[in-house]
């Protein structure tokens, strides 16, 4: 079982899903959804086209997701481990939770089934979906990052739109190769949440229980971005 540190989101849909369900969207619509996404604060936008071997996994019969990330607020991460600091990332959480329903609300009245993924829910992995996205990987600190950055909380709708721009080819894929020759992450765990292979102990990590973040603050791809440390990895690599 995961720790579950959030508390649910509450219901905030406004609109109910249309009978009839619009599968095909125009750009110019996709761009203002987007456009209002970034406007709501929102980091960015990726999209998941689930498999069907993957739906077989997770015995779920729905398949095109969009995804929302938001940064996580720099002032809360650098915060030490602190019961006021998982009330701040829960007080955050649920802020953007409330913008996913708005959003949610724009898609169905606009045709199409939208319908948020609830991120607690234990049957099925976020970041396996949004490692479907092609647009995201998992760090050595267990991470799940996309280009905007390590820091990320994310949302998702499941929608019956099946034409979103789906990423085919995965262009982070050479981060573990970067990650095997920092180890920031491992050296400087004041829990030692590591095991002998370097994997992430999730019971022994205290992200969740009391909002440790020592592995996010330190590590080269929060610090220096996502450009900077690929530029630095391909210059090692020449
Ligand atoms: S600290 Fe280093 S090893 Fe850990 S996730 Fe960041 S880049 Fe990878
Ligand atoms: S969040 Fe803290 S306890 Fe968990 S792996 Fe990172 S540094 Fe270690």
């Amino acid at each position: 079982m995961r720790f579950v540190y959030h508390q649910p989101v509450p219901d905030f849909y406004s609109v109910d899903n249309p009978t009839d369900q619009d599968r095909h969207v125009s750009d110019v619509f996709l761009r203002e959804f987007e456009d209002i996404a970034v406007a709501s604060q929102f980091a960015g936008v990726s999209y998941s086209r689930l498999d069907d071997e993957f739906k077989r996994e997770w015995d779920i019969d729905w398949d095109n997701i969009i995804i929302l990330k938001y940064h996580m607020s720099e002032d809360i991460l650098k915060m030490e481990p602190s019961r006021e600091k998982c009330r701040l990332e829960d007080a955050e959480f649920q802020e953007f939770g409330a913008k996913t329903f708005a959003l949610a609300d724009i898609l169905r009245e606009n045709g199409f089934r939208a319908d948020l993924i609830n991120p607690l829910d234990d049957r099925v992995s976020l970041r396996a979906i949004a490692m479907q996205s092609n647009d995201a990987i998992i760090t050595r600190s267990g991470m799940c990052m996309f280009k905007e950055g390590l820091n990320l909380g994310l949302f998702m709708i499941k929608t019956s739109i099946e034409n979103l721009p789906f990423k085919t080819e995965n262009d982070l894929l050479w981060v573990p190769d970067y990650c095997s020759t920092c180890g920031v992450c491992i050296d400087r765990c004041p829990e030692n949440a590591f095991d002998g292979d370097e994997k992430i102990l999730r019971k022994v990590c205290t992200a969740h229980r009391k909002g440790c973040s020592r592995c996010i603050d330190l590590c080269p791809f929060y610090k220096r971005g996502y450009e900077k440390v690929r530029k630095r990895y391909l210059r090692m690599k020449k």
